[in-house]
């Protein structure tokens, strides 16, 4: 096994995740990424103005961490906004801090941020099918998820 995975905790995905400058042609648009968890970092710290050691606290990382993160953010939206580039926020190493499952036969759940970085959930707790999926709140689609991919359950359709 490789190094262990860091996961950030966050608690609200942007409702819109694509930005695009004005008065640029597609052909000339940069485009780039702001991960899913420097979104979050700007939100707690720049938007609701939470001190730095509660930001880090909110998303389970170090300060240290916390602080690299932002610098990354901070760094991507300036350079968008200043050098007239796209930005798409999707992807990262980011669990929510309650996701909520439904399985084949529509029974619902949530599980903790906590149980989803330890053990994610395999089976319905209701009826024990494996055929089980996590409900994407609107707004992102399936591939912006940092876990998404990893889960075996599926509901087949
Ligand atoms: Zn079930």
């Amino acid at each position: 096994m490789g190094r262990r995975q860091l996961w950030r905790k966050v608690s609200s995905i942007p409702a819109v995740t694509y930005f695009k400058p004005a008065g640029v042609r597609m052909a000339e648009l940069e485009e780039l990424q702001l991960l899913v968890e420097e979104a979050e970092a700007i939100r707690l710290k720049d938007l609701e103005g939470m001190e730095q050691e509660e930001c880090a606290d909110k998303m389970s990382i170090s300060r240290s961490t916390f602080s690299r993160l932002l610098d990354t953010a901070r760094q991507k939206i300036a350079d968008a906004l200043l050098n007239g580039k796209a930005i798409r926020i999707e992807g990262g190493n980011f669990e929510m801090a309650v996701r909520r499952f439904r399985c084949l036969q529509g029974h619902e759940w949530d599980v903790p941020f906590e149980r989803m970085i330890s053990a994610p959930p395999e089976n319905c707790p209701e009826c024990d099918t494996p055929s089980i999926m996590p409900l994407f709140p609107p707004g992102l689609r399936r591939g912006g998820y940092g876990r998404g991919k990893q889960f075996r359950g599926r509901l087949s359709r």
